[in-house]
């Protein structure tokens, strides 16, 4: 295509002709022609750019849109130069292409661009949100457990500048106010005491819950152990403050275990488990309060984790076994009954003393477990004994806490062969029968009225009143055997004991003594009237076959050459 300045006249060949959608019956073209097919929206930069080409003498390149005849739609391409002919005139000869198709193209690209970029940031945004929640704990607001991992993690790679200190916190009494006033006031609790632990922290210091009651306070200072050790004091004092819960003031409570690493680098997995271990380590010592973490301490725990480990396997093999100490008559020296203990026949240790589990059995809520085994183990003794002939009229076991507080004991014991009035459950002094707890007022009436007596043991060691005790209508008091060694020496304690016999007597209730050692001890408890006895210088606890041998030859007369002097001597 060719203009003409001068005059003002396009020469347009075939292509334009068919771009412009004019008919291709002649050549030359008034300027207006393409000034109207231009479009409105183009139409002031194309006119400007073609005059400045004209004043400037410059080439264009360019692209506009036309509207054709038949109202469609194009994008031009145009690229033009001027040139003066040889008499002077100035004239610009360029090409016109049609690039509606690349550009229709190009424009949905880049729509497609633009919305693709569009959902991206959406993503992102969604995806920012979902990482900060599933950092998050949605009740308290405060960094989770994969938060801490994550924090873990990355320290690893690069570890912070200061030494970092993981406060492991533990809220005492949360079970108790879940299992009483609901998972509502619960989710309070914990609210409150997310609360309370944020607002005692420094910049660069976070809480994080990482499980049901349980958080962890990071902290990383040029001294964590002095920072750590005062954050967790005030974290205790802090809980120690009682939560208002639907208008309650609840005790809930504290405890921490402080762990520091003692270099920048230390693995904090394991700085973790340790401050784990010292928490352990507070709730053992009493709960609400904070303990430091220590190697000693360690060793310790894993010991009774090992040991933890065997004696739940124990329990499942059966190695739990019942060992049995006769008590005898004081006047006669007849077997008055026996009483079961628990042994742990350990496959490489031998036997073990209750001494050396019965703390752990607790902790893991075994006890009434190994009451339970006991029980039965005791039950199918005194049945065969029965069957050959053997009379025992008593026979004793031990009641853990956590035995007499089990919902089932009284069903389980209705489903259960014994004599009424030929067993007895012996409970620790130390069990509370005191206050309000009517709850084991109830379970008490409800083993005699199954026919089985109730002995209070380690009587003397407690801090039960004797009225309270009195009130429970026990059969039997057993004196414990710190009161019974310093028979010999002591007048006052001679004296101790005679009342407390006196009492048992004006109440019907009869009096055991425990640890009766020497020759001496069996005098002088019978002298004050004491009516069983019960140790070593007797018998020791033993076997069951050992025992039916033991029975058997007492029964016949065959006391040991000591116990015939003692008989002599009545
Ligand atoms: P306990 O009920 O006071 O049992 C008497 C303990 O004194 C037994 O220790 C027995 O071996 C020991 N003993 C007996 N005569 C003498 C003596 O003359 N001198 C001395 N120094 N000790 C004597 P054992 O068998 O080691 O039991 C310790 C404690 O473990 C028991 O004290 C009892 O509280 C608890 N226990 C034992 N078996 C069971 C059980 O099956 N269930 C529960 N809950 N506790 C049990
Ligand atoms: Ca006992
Ligand atoms: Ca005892």
């Amino acid at each position: 295509m060719g203009i003409r300045a001068s005059t003002n006249t396009l020469y347009w060949d075939a292509r334009m002709c068919e771009i412009y959608g004019v008919a291709n019956d002649r050549s030359d073209f008034h300027y207006a022609a393409w000034r109207d097919a231009l479009h409105p929206d183009d139409l002031e930069n194309a006119q400007a750019l073609l005059v400045r080409t004209l004043e400037e003498d410059i080439p264009y390149l360019t692209q506009f849109r036309i509207v054709t005849p038949t109202g469609e739609t194009r994008h031009i391409r145009a690229h033009g130069v001027t040139y003066k002919t040889a008499i002077g005139r100035q004239r610009i000869v360029g090409a016109n292409w049609d690039v509606t198709h690349d550009t229709l193209l190009q424009t949905e690209l880049r729509d497609a661009r633009a919305r693709t970029e569009e959902q991206n940031e959406q993503l992102r945004a969604t995806r920012h949100t979902l990482e900060h929640q599933s950092l998050h704990d949605a009740l308290t607001g405060l960094p989770n457990r994969r938060f801490l991992d994550r924090f873990m993690e990355e320290a690893g790679r690069a570890p912070p500048e200061h030494p970092v200190a993981f406060i492991h916190c533990d809220l005492d009494r949360f079970k108790e106010v879940n299992d009483t006033l609901g998972h509502a006031a619960g989710d309070a609790v914990l609210k409150e005491a997310a609360l309370r632990l944020s607002a005692l922290l420094d910049i660069g210091e976070f809480a994080s819950r990482i499980g049901g009651d349980e958080f962890v306070v990071v902290t990383a200072s040029p001294m964590p152990l002095v920072r750590a050790r005062h954050l967790a004091a005030a974290i205790v004092q802090a809980l120690a403050r009682p939560i208002e819960v639907e208008g309650r003031q609840c005790n809930v409570g504290c405890s921490a275990g402080i762990a520091c690493q003692t270099a920048a680098g230390d693995d904090l997995r394991q700085l973790l488990v340790n401050a784990d271990v010292a928490l352990y380590e507070a709730k053992k010592r009493g709960r609400n309060r904070a303990e430091l973490f220590s190697e000693e301490l360690l060793t310790a725990t894993i010991q009774t984790r090992r040991i933890s480990d065997e004696l739940l396997a124990a329990i499942r093999n059966d190695e739990i076994v019942a060992y049995f100490q006769p008590q005898f008559c004081a006047q006669t020296l007849d077997i008055a009954g026996v009483e079961a203990l628990a042994r742990w026949r350990h496959p490489t240790r031998g036997m073990v003393p209750p001494s050396e589990f019965l703390g752990i059995a607790e902790e893991l809520h075994r006890s009434a477990e190994i009451d339970a085994i006991i029980l039965d183990k005791a039950l199918t003794e005194a049945s065969r004994w029965r069957a050959i002939g053997l009379d025992i009229p008593n026979v004793s076991v031990n009641i853990s806490a956590q035995r007499l507080k089990d919902e089932t004991l009284i069903d389980s014991l209705k489903t259960m062969s014994f004599m009424p009035g030929r067993l007895s459950f012996e409970l620790l002094e130390s069990i509370s029968f005191d206050g309000e707890d009517t709850g084991i007022r109830d379970i008490i009436e409800q083993l005699k009225t199954l026919g089985i007596a109730i002995e209070v043991d380690d009587f003397g060691t407690g801090h039960a009143s004797i009225v309270s005790l009195i009130e429970l209508g026990p059969k039997r008091l057993k004196i414990d055997r710190r009161l019974i060694a310093p028979l010999e020496a002591s007048g006052s304690q001679r004296r101790l004991v005679a009342s407390i016999i006196d009492i048992g007597r004006s109440q019907g209730i009869e009096i055991v003594a425990e640890g009766v050692e020497t020759p001496a001890h069996v005098e002088i408890l019978r002298s004050l009237g004491c009516q069983i006895l019960q140790g070593y210088a007797l018998a020791r606890p033993m076997a069951a076959d050992e025992f039916e041998n033991f029975a058997r030859t007492w029964r016949e007369g065959h006391r040991t050459v000591e116990m015939a002097a003692i008989g002599r001597r009545r």
